[in-house]
């Protein structure tokens, strides 16, 4: 079995500065907490009332500092502009502003920019609009 949500019957005690921790939620929190998770996620699976404060408390009491900085999310969408070769479809998605920012990253022959897909909504945007302005 995989990591598992406590709901609130597993509750000890409604106060979260006396809250006791069981090992199974110590556990969850380690395994958490090293996979990066923001602390507000881990609080959600934990259950029992506990806060995002809460949790990042007890994982420095338990010495559970310096994890893995959070930049490693955003290579699960699409390659990041460093990342993007030359054989990458360069298709925009969001604001290249915002952290969240991707490219479409499918493989492409060299020269070309975009995928199939992408080269289709290239070439056909502007003649749709030239069309619809006679
Ligand atoms: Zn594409």
């Amino acid at each position: 079995m995989g990591i598992a949500s406590f709901g609130m019957a597993d509750c000890q005690s409604g106060d979260i500065e006396q809250m006791i921790w069981t090992d199974e939620q110590i556990e969850l929190l380690k395994t958490m907490w090293g996979q990066g998770k923001p602390a507000s996620e881990i609080a959600l699976m934990l259950g029992c009332n506990i806060t995002r404060n809460a949790v990042i408390g007890k994982s420095h009491r338990l010495g559970l500092t310096g994890r893995a900085s959070p930049i490693k999310k955003r290579m699960n969408k699409g390659p990041a502009i460093m990342a993007l070769s030359e054989r990458m479809c360069k298709w925009p998605f969001g604001d290249p502003k915002k952290p969240d920012f991707y490219f479409c990253g499918r493989p492409v022959e060299i020269s070309v920019s975009y995928c199939a897909e992408h080269r289709a909504l290239a070439y056909q945007a502007p003649k749709k609009l030239i069309v619809q302005s006679r």
